[in-house]
């Protein structure tokens, strides 16, 4: 397994035993921010530690107002910042795959954090792990000034502090990574992009994986509505898929995202809730409660910077 060791970051060999996770959504929406909100991004903190998954557009003023509210830094006098950016204290970055709604404010997010770097206010690059390719956007996001660029992919977990992720491919066009992670007693699993695929709801759910537990919260994507179905060749979920997913995946706790943001987020909703009451009707022969796990109910949509305490 690879950890990580940064400075005010604990490799999980001498920590002390793990606080639960809270995930905070900066980002309900793709493939670009709009009426709806901002482009995939979730901050995921336990015991002190920080993690942002995925990096989309709008999601960085959204995270600066989480880290630092009110904060304004002054410019100083000199050539540039005096005073820390609001991102002085994030511990790494994780991006599921390498489409634009997905990765882009990285490209800023680098300013920020050389800005620390050279003024005192970091001592380290911030890891930031992406899939293996494509190499064209990898490059783009490599910035030695600020970043230190790992590779993820499907069977080489990761350690951040307390967080231990893992991570599948997806049904997607670009090498894409659901992930299921956790801290101390929380688990998490996210989709990320994704056409419908069996296996990967099974490993959501936990799978045959020894002693996985089931995940308290299922960020679930739903681009698409019934309407626009046809669409799902091009590696998407609709709500009603995003409903049937949650009902079998039997988290805790499940939210819509990656809406298209100029959606009637109602009818994402109705036809979520559908699809996860017909994922619980039984099979002849067969009882409900015997054939599907418990799950609470059916999947909601979250609001813009929502944090949900696991
Ligand atoms: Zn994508
Ligand atoms: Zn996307």
């Amino acid at each position: 397994m690879k950890v990580i060791k940064n400075a005010g970051l604990i490799d999980g060999t001498d920590r002390e035993p793990a606080a639960k996770a809270t995930v905070t959504v900066l980002g309900r929406c793709s493939p670009f921010p709009g009426t709806g909100g901002n482009c995939p991004g979730y901050l995921l903190e336990s015991g002190g530690v920080r993690v942002l998954v995925d990096c989309g557009p709008g999601t960085l003023a959204r995270l600066a107002g989480l880290l630092r509210p009110g904060a304004r830094p002054s410019p100083g006098l000199g050539p540039g910042p005096t005073t820390e950016s609001p991102f002085a204290g994030l511990d790494a970055v994780v991006i599921s795959h390498l489409h634009a709604d997905h990765f882009s404010e990285a490209m800023s997010l680098r300013y920020a954090i050389a800005a620390d770097i050279r003024d005192g206010f970091r001592h380290n690059l911030l890891p930031v792990h992406t899939p293996p390719g494509p190499a064209t956007e990898r490059d783009i996001i490599a910035y030695p000034k600020a970043f230190d660029l790992g590779t993820v992919d499907e069977g080489v977990p990761l350690a951040i502090g307390p967080f231990r992720f893992e991570f599948r491919r997806t049904d997607h066009p670009y090498a894409c990574l659901a992930m299921r992670i956790s801290a101390g007693p929380s688990t998490i699993a996210y989709t990320a992009d994704t056409a419908w695929d069996d296996g990967l709801v099974a490993w959501a759910a936990g799978g045959a994986a020894p002693g996985a537990s089931t995940p308290d919260l299922l960020l679930v994507e739903a681009s698409l509505q019934d309407a626009s179905a046809h669409l799902r060749n091009l590696g998407h979920l609709t709500a009603r898929e995003a409903g049937r997913f949650a009902r079998l995946c039997g988290a805790r706790r499940s939210v819509l995202v990656h809406l298209y943001p100029e959606f009637d987020f109602a009818v994402s909703l109705r036809e979520a809730a559908e699809g996860y009451g017909e994922a619980g009707r039984a099979a002849p022969g067969q009882s409900s409660a015997a054939a599907m796990p418990a799950s609470d109910s059916p999947p909601l949509i979250p609001a813009e910077g929502e944090t949900f305490q696991l």
